[in-house]
């Protein structure tokens, strides 16, 4: 299989493949800042992606529309598997550019998540609020289980997110009030990454990715140990404030190359900005 995006040549990141939804009919990948750019020219290319090949994608960025017969069969098959996982009563239109937020983000912050997280990728649109920014994400499980997991972090809470493969999704918010400390167990296998909330302290094993998982326990660090040194609060503030403006500046370089429209920038740049407040 061919690791480079079938429209700009770029090598795909794990993020770009993970969920298997870059795949075109001939069997290229598209990267996800092309897929973003192909699918605000035509919205069901988020959906339906499997459908078109590299030539209709093609025409399609060159004409800016592609042509109806090819979409108009697959796109009815597509809705109605589509009701599976429309439990929510979000509407589908909400979920598409929530999900595909998520990606972006989920690609901003580098994470490293394993293929068993991808049940877990697609119910964060109805797990987080639709503000709700993710600074930083890690595949993690709780300690002592099998089922998948991840990580979140956001600027008001760390969310852990575990689906076994047919049940239900587990999600555990701690709120940042609630944190009084983070800690870490080194190992060469699956460090353990500890959050020591009131009550008790919940550990997650990083059996996937030991050095991600480390680079995840670092960035929560700076932000939840601050409470240990004096004054803690204007701190713990900046690191997250300094957070978000690496955000921003990147969300300036997915408008300058054309990935997000003017008006996806300026959305997502409030959301941020609000964060700070
Ligand atoms: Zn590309």
């Amino acid at each position: 299989m061919s690791n480079i995006c079938a429209l700009c040549s770029a090598e795909l990141t794990s993020i770009d493949t993970l969920l298997g939804e870059n795949k075109l009919s001939d069997g290229g990948n598209l990267c996800n800042k092309c897929l973003d750019k192909v699918s605000s020219i035509h919205q069901e290319l988020l959906y339906n992606l499997n459908t078109f090949s590299i030539r209709d994608i093609k025409s399609l960025v060159e004409t800016g529309k592609i042509q109806p017969e090819t979409i108009e069969q697959p796109q009815e098959n597509k809705i109605k598997s589509m009701t599976v996982f429309a439990s929510d009563e979000m509407p589908r239109d909400l979920y598409k550019r929530r999900f595909r937020e998520i990606k972006y983000q989920l690609e901003q912050v580098g994470a490293n998540l394993s293929m068993f997280t991808k049940g877990e990728i697609k119910e964060l649109p109805y797990i987080l609020a639709v503000d709700e920014v993710i600074l930083a994400a890690t595949d993690a499980q709780f300690i002592k289980t099998v089922d998948a997991g991840m990580l979140l972090v956001t600027p008001k809470r760390i969310v852990s997110v575990s689906k076994a493969m047919f049940g239900p999704v587990k999600v555990n918010a701690y709120p940042n009030e609630t944190i009084s400390e983070v800690s870490f167990v080194s190992n060469s296998i699956s460090p353990v990454i500890k959050l020591h909330t009131e009550n008790k302290i919940v550990e997650f094993e990083c059996f996937c990715d030991r050095l991600d998982g480390e680079r995840f326990y670092d960035f929560i660090h700076k932000i939840y140990n601050q409470n240990k040194a004096p004054k803690a609060t204007p701190e713990t503030k900046e690191v997250a404030s300094n957070l978000i403006f690496e955000q921003l500046e990147k969300l300036g370089k997915l408008r300058e190359s054309g990935i997000l429209t003017e008006q996806e920038f300026a959305e997502q740049k409030k959301k941020l900005l609000d964060q700070l407040s």
